[in-house]
């Protein structure tokens, strides 16, 4: 079992009330780890850390080269250890290692990415209507930034805050979710191994309720950046309002994936049911609003059903395993109430809808992979966040139409549609109103390309150079060389 200990200040510290958590393996319930439980007071102390990093220590004026190098160290570290994280972050989430590799891959990257461009964001000459004068714009770290991310994806989810805000010039208390701190823990061990500076990067456990609201009402944080859901998302815009501190959001999503009669079909439906059971469909952007046009719809829906009821459920640390189990009994509880409500709705339940009644699989947060048809855009199975295993089939007839429907949302995440036809990639690319669309694809993401939600989605964008820019404030530098004299008041 491990036991971990908060980062503050340059120090490995227990939570000043002495508070700890247990965190709980989601495959069995057994206790991995048990990490200190901050409150707000341990928040004000990262955050204090932090501001004295910001204002008087070396980070902010270390040369961009420099920071970019340390970056790209760590994400060498990350990938020297990659397996260890991996199976860390499994043990954490219940997702198979195999996916867990592929997280840590994308988060090496991620520091390798922010690390080269921690030095290419130069200034600019602009021009100025005025004679003698000069007018420059330069970017400087935005400050102190608070971070909080989610438990889906719980390292991959930091990288994406920790990488850009370092590069920057920034220091930050980061705030994992409480139930799954471990791999950015290890990642911060990691960081002091470079060298960081004392109190450049600080991390908490903690709950959202103190440790968490802390972050997002401090006068002395710059920057609030969190992941997480939308009803926490706006507690989090009231709470910044105190110093009027920059925001970015990503929040959940309704990610529609749309399958249109010419579309390759063996190739739409592998990647239809990749797009929701990775990780048990909890996924910001999983493809749980499934489209078909009617002319392929009953073949389609009979072809998922049949891949479905072969998805192998079990540990994460089991090869054969293709799904593992959902985060939290809380959270199982919230999956099974959705499919219970969608019966209510009328949607046709064609397999799943509950949990598996397989002996070994009884200790776990597992749910059966669910199939929903005849569901309808006003139901609350299509309109609602459901994080699980579910994928809610409607069936459309014009591309017009369905545009329409895919976009009658709150959410505006992301969104992928499958046809061969070069002109309605066009129209249909440019009509979906998502922050991203996926064509004849699903669940991309790499560094260079921005993330982040239209609509209720989000505020702002994480990853590429937009990403980068978040962390940054722009100065306008006016100089007159030949100031001449004005002489109106009393002149
Ligand atoms: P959540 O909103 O419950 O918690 C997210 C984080 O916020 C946690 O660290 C939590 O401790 C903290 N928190 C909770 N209440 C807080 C408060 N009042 N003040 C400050 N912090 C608080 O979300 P979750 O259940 O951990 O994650 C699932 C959600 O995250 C889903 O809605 C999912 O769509 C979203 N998500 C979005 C993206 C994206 O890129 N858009 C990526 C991953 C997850």
């Amino acid at each position: 079992m491990i036991t971990g200990k908060m980062y503050i200040g340059g120090k490995w510290v227990d939570a000043v009330s002495g508070k700890s958590r247990e965190i709980i393996n989601p495959f069995d319930q057994s206790v991995i780890a048990v990490v200190p439980e901050a409150d707000r007071e341990d928040a004000a102390q990262a955050i204090a850390a932090a501001r004295r990093a910001f204002d008087k220590g070396p980070w902010p004026h270390t040369p961009a080269a420099r920071r970019g190098e340390m970056l790209y160290e760590l994400g060498q570290k990350i990938a020297e250890n990659r397996e260890e994280l991996a199976r860390l972050e499994s043990l954490d989430t219940g997702k198979t290692v195999e996916e867990s590799r592929w997280d840590m891959d994308g988060i090496a990257d991620i520091f390798k990415y922010y690390g080269g461009l921690a030095d290419k964001e130069g200034g600019e000459v602009i021009s100025s209507p005025f004679p003698d004068t000069r007018s420059m714009l330069v970017r400087e770290p935005v400050g102190v930034c608070g971070q909080i991310s989610p438990w889906n994806y719980p390292l991959l989810q930091a990288s994406w805050k920790m990488a850009p805000a370092l590069g920057a010039g920034c220091t930050i208390v980061m705030k994992p979710s409480e139930i799954t701190p471990l791999t950015t823990l290890k990642v911060t061990e990691l960081a002091e191994e470079i060298g960081f500076p004392e109190g450049v990067i600080n991390t908490i456990c903690g709950p959202g309720a103190s440790a968490g609201a802390e972050l997002a009402e401090s006068r002395d944080v710059d920057l609030i950046s969190f992941t997480g859901g939308i009803e926490t998302g706006k507690k989090i815009i009231q709470a910044a309002s105190t110093n009027v501190k920059k925001i970015a959001l990503e929040l959940g999503g309704k990610n529609p994936n749309i399958i249109f009669a010419d579309a390759d079909f063996d190739i739409a439906l592998d990647y239809a049911l990749n797009a929701v059971f990775f990780h048990a469909g909890q996924i910001c952007s999983a493809g749980a609003r499934l489209m078909v046009q009617e002319e392929i719809h009953d073949r389609f829906v009979e072809a998922l059903l049949d891949r479905m009821k072969k998805i192998r459920l079990g540990s994460g640390f089991d090869e054969k395993t293709q799904m593992g189990p959902l985060i939290s009994a809380e959270h199982l509880d919230k999956v099974e109430r959705y499919a219970a409500i969608a019966q209510e709705e009328g949607a046709r339940l064609l397999c799943g809808g509950k949990r598996p009644d397989d002996s070994e699989l009884q200790k776990g947060f597992f749910f059966l992979p669910t199939l929903f048809d005849q569901c309808e855009n006003g139901m609350r199975i299509v309109q609602e966040e459901v994080f699980g295993p579910i994928i809610s089939v409607e069936k459309f007839s014009t591309e017009a139409e369905v545009v329409e429907r895919a976009n009658g949302t709150i959410y505006g995440l992301s969104a992928g549609f499958w046809t061969r036809d070069p002109d309605r990639i066009e129209r249909v690319s440019r009509g979906l109103k998502f922050g991203t669309v996926w064509v004849n694809d699903f669940n991309v993401y790499f560094s260079q390309a921005p993330w982040g939600g239209y609509k209720q989605s989000g505020m702002g964008r994480e990853l590429g150079r937009v990403g980068f820019e978040e962390y940054t404030e722009i100065k306008h530098i006016y100089q007159n060389h030949n100031p001449r004299p004005i002489g109106w008041f009393g002149g």
